[in-house]
């Protein structure tokens, strides 16, 4: 083991309250992506787990202590689980960073914030989840009428790998506020935070059964309780094409689902636009995280009197960044979370060049050891090319020039995807309009990436289906009943 310097790290599955191994004894290999040394391991679980979590979790649906405990109490519950994620900070940045390969210094700055935000604000919701009173005219009887905003019963989440902690907070977060019970399938490359969450989960008083996690392989474990008859709802962070999967999987008992899934998305330069800020913005749009994000502006169009002077310099910010171990303190970008994810992404690098695009900078592995991609800037693309439609989750921006804002909006737009956009100018008008007309569930002006629990978060056409935090995506994990009283 190298520098896992992270004590008592929780490496078991929760069922139940307890800590366990997969009933075949199997593991899943953990490793490093910065040094590719395996630090440890988690249980490989399937079927039998997931159908025994599913159990406990409906267990723990129906019992008392959580389905009748006062609202006021379930808020103060999420609010102590906030605290708990709080003084355990840093060794939850640690894990994350090792786990992913993201730099210490992002975790700690966003993902550790981010998921202890997400608890408080939907602490607050709790006591506040309200139904309406309907005027109903029928058959002139005198009613009363009134909605009410039930749990969904057992949620099942699945999460991927970019975001393991904050994604897998956002759902239980907002689950556990709704009053439901969660069975968690964490990505197979990073289950280590979400572990730890759950015990300290546990710690804060939450009641064994009402959170579980059963780690595994997507086609194993994701798959069984997609799949399974007793959960409720499908709660997915992942791609287009698995989100599409566990859609079918849903059909069978008809569950709720909600899908946060690919993106493609655009930054948009206004030749009026401030160009001193455009180049690190736009930069940091595609490349944190070393392009694993879901809303990675992949694509820039740039308006064509500032083309070139913006193309030069988005190519020198990316030649800038310092690429390394994530705990290292200068380190901008960590390695991609796998070998798989830097083949990947180095074979959409080739292609670029293969379809005539212009390397300007990258597209080349960097060092001998850790799955590193140099930050890659690839001009003269246009629309028929793989690198400018298909999801790359690298570090890689395809930049294409526009004439005016019709033509800006129909290269914006020219995607299966919709889950982000970003416009810059410094024309309000031109700002507003733009955002009125682009096909994404978020656009931001001036700026990129501004995800807060009060903004409802999730895509246009194939970038998913619902919404996750905010008044919209708590009210995704409750049902709503029309209750009719006949007033005699
Ligand atoms: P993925 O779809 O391969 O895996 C996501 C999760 O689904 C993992 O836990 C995986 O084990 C599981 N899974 C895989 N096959 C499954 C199956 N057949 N049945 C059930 N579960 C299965 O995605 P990834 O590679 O982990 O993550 C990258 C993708 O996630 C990108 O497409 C990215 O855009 C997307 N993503 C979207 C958002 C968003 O909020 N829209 C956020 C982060 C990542």
């Amino acid at each position: 083991m190298s520098e896992f310097i992270y004590q008592g790290c929780k490496t078991q599955s929760l069922i139940g309250g307890k800590w366990i191994n997969a009933y075949s004894g199997e593991t899943i290999d953990v490793e490093d992506p910065a040094t590719e040394e395996i630090i440890t391991s988690i249980p490989r679980c399937g079927v039998e787990e997931v159908n025994e979590a599913v159990r406990v979790a409906r267990l723990a649906f129906e019992s008392a202590t959580w389905s009748r405990m006062r609202p006021i109490d379930r808020g103060r519950l999420l609010e102590t689980i906030a605290r708990k994620i709080e003084d355990h900070a840093d060794e939850l940045a640690m894990l994350e960073s090792i786990d992913t390969g993201k730099p210490l210094a992002h975790a700690k700055m966003l993902d550790i914030p981010s998921t202890i935000e997400v608890f408080r604000y939907m602490g607050g919701w709790c006591s506040k989840m309200h139904g309406e009173t309907l005027p109903v005219s029928f058959d002139g009887r005198e009613y009363h009428a009134y909605t009410r905003r039930d749990p969904v019963g057992v949620v099942g989440t699945i999460t991927p790998w970019n975001y393991p902690l904050a994604i897998g907070a956002w759902k239980i977060a907002s689950a556990l506020a709704a009053g439901c019970t969660v069975v968690m399938k964490p990505a197979e490359l990073t289950s280590l935070s979400t572990l730890r969450l759950a015990e300290l989960c546990l710690e804060a008083g939450l009641p064994e059964g009402v959170l579980n996690v059963v780690t595994g392989y997507g086609h194993e474990v994701g798959k069984a309780l997609a799949l399974h008859p007793g959960v409720n709802k499908i709660a997915f962070t992942g791609s287009t094409a698995v989100g599409k999967q566990i859609a079918e999987y849903s059909l069978g008992n008809m569950k709720r689902v909600t899908l946060e899934l690919g993106g493609k998305s655009p930054s948009v330069v206004f030749e009026d636009a401030d160009l001193e800020r455009v180049g690190l913005g736009a930069a940091l749009a595609v490349f944190f995280n070393s392009g694993q994000i879901c809303f990675a502006a992949s694509r820039l169009l740039v308006q064509e009197k500032v083309y070139d002077k913006v193309v030069e310099a988005v190519a020198e910010v990316a030649k800038s960044f310092k690429l390394g171990n994530g705990r290292d303190a200068d380190t901008m970008l960590g390695p991609l979370v796998s070998r798989k994810q830097q083949e990947r992404v180095l074979g959409y690098c080739a292609s670029g060049v293969e379809q005539g695009a212009e390397l300007v900078t990258g597209g080349k592995r960097h060092g001998d050891k850790g799955y590193f991609v140099e930050p890659t800037v690839f001009a003269s693309t246009n629309p028929s090319m793989k690198i400018v439609q298909e999801e790359i989750f690298g570090p890689v921006v395809s930049i294409m020039p526009f004439k005016d804002m019709d033509d800006a909006l129909k290269l914006a737009n020219d995607s299966v995807y919709g889950l982000a956009a970003n416009v810059w100018t410094k024309d309000i008008n031109k700002a507003h309009k733009m955002a009125a007309r682009l096909e994404a569930g978020s656009v931001w002006i001036n700026c990129h990436g501004i995800i807060d629990a009060a903004a409802p978060f999730g895509g246009f056409k194939q970038s998913g289906w619902g919404r996750e935090v905010s008044a919209e995506g708590l009210y995704a994990y409750t049902e709503t009943k029309a209750v009719c009283a006949l007033l005699d």
